[in-house]
């Protein structure tokens, strides 16, 4: 799918102050960053820019601080990581006014090909809220906005919109594009057969995205513990499972959907339940049929079965699009991830275009060394999501058409 947006392809920034806004909101660990994916995925954009002759200026929110600034949640290590695969110095603008006295210094003793990443962008109260002066000030300081945030773009904020307002000349960057292709592809127009597997806790946060996948999809595959509500939806017992009573209707609803538009729903035959989970954690764990009436009422089930994941498996092998979004089970804990790993290995080993859809899935699929054998994986949890519930995102939606 060709997003029909001004790209950094477009532009040229020769001389000019641009401002990116990046998502690098990585995983530290006592300031460490311990897993990268998000600032690699950021630098070809940047590399573009430098070598433009831009005088690139960088931001990016990191963490949730809630009352301004805080420590903890410094972008400095960042700025570290960044120099080092940039190969040149990166200077860190650090700032509690994120656009205050230092960073307009840094900004305005730049020269062309140089890089300044701002402070937190969350520092700042009017963030989130995408309140003035906030927008403007960022906006004050470059005379192009590059957004190349996926994993923000579902947040209407100072940073991935307000500032749009005040600067006109805007682009997506390749990371943005790259994302776009791939989910854009895969829901608007899927290599058939187009498979979507969808896991998770609850059926409540994944409403819409089961509606609309069901829309696009051939076979729709239900997992994790979301998958309780559909059985018991359609008659059978689920004992002390993840169940949201509310949500029935709607389950049965979508299972009248996929028989009437002649969609495949595939949902647990068997389950890895426990007797009093989480404690202990380590409980013995058995496999439960699951398909009807056959989880006893004292019996939790929190991952899928061997039968189910060999049938999940087989859905996925003839597919020539997948989709992934959420785990099988409670994958946090290894005894429980069996279910995650199997869907994870049936990914890698198929021919099919496959995406995953960021969060934990992305995680998972990282962890267990399968990350080259996919073809993209989303460095957006949240937005990826939206994207398939067929939302448009407020940060591409700001930016200029062709
Ligand atoms: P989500 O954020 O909706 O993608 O859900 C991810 C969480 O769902 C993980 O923390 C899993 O532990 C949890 N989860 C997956 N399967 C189950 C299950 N059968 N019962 C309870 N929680 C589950």
């Amino acid at each position: 799918m060709n997003l029909n947006k001004v790209s950094v392809d477009d532009i040229n920034v020769a001389g000019k102050k641009v401002l990116v806004r990046c998502d690098f909101n990585v995983p530290l660990k006592e300031g460490v960053i311990t897993n990268d994916n998000r600032i690699t995925a950021a630098l070809p954009t940047i590399k573009k820019l430098i070598e433009q002759g831009g005088k690139v200026i960088l931001c990016s929110h990191l963490g949730k601080p809630k009352n301004g600034p805080e420590e903890k949640f410094s972008l400095a290590p960042v700025a570290v990581r960044l120099s080092e695969l940039l190969g040149q110095d990166v200077v860190f603008a650090n700032d509690d006014e994120v656009v205050g006295e230092n960073a307009k210094k840094a900004v305005a003793e730049m020269k062309d090909g140089d890089v300044v990443l701002l402070q937190n962008t969350r520092f700042r109260k009017e963030e989130t809220k995408n309140l003035e002066p906030f927008s403007s000030e960022l906006a004050s300081l470059a005379e192009v906005f590059v957004m190349d945030a996926f994993g923000s773009a579902h947040r209407a904020h100072c940073s991935t919109a307000g500032v749009t307002e005040h600067i006109k000349d805007t682009a997506v960057g390749y990371l943005m594009q790259k994302e776009i292709a791939f989910l854009g592809n895969a829901v608007e127009e899927p290599v058939r057969p187009f498979v979507a597997i969808l896991g998770g806790a609850k059926v409540a946060d994944k409403l819409n995205v089961i509606n609309n996948l069901l829309e696009k999809c051939d076979t729709l595959i239900i997992g994790g513990g979301m998958a309780y509500t559909f059985i018991k939806a359609q008659g059978g017992s689920v004992g002390t499972s993840l169940v949201d009573d509310t949500k029935i209707d709607y389950c049965l609803e979508m299972i009248n959907k996929a028989k009437e538009m002649g969609k495949e729903l595939l949902l647990p035959v068997d389950a890895m339940t426990v007797k009093d989970f989480p404690d202990p954690i380590d409980a013995p764990i058995e496999v439960t049929p699951c398909a009807a009436n056959e989880i006893p009422a004292d019996i939790m089930g929190l991952d899928i079965g061997p039968k189910t994941q060999e049938l999940y498996a087989n859905a996925v092998k003839n597919a020539k699009t997948v989709v992934w979004n959420g785990p099988m089970g409670v994958f946090e804990n290894p005894s429980l991830a069996e279910g995650t790993i199997a869907v994870a290995k049936a990914l890698a080993e198929t021919e099919a275009t496959t995406i995953i859809g960021g969060g934990d899935s992305a995680a998972a699929v990282i962890n267990l060394g399968f990350a080259d054998k996919m073809s993209h994986i989303s460095t957006g949890g949240g937005a990826s999501l939206e994207y398939l519930e067929g939302k448009v995102l407020p940060g591409v939606a700001v930016i200029a058409n062709k």
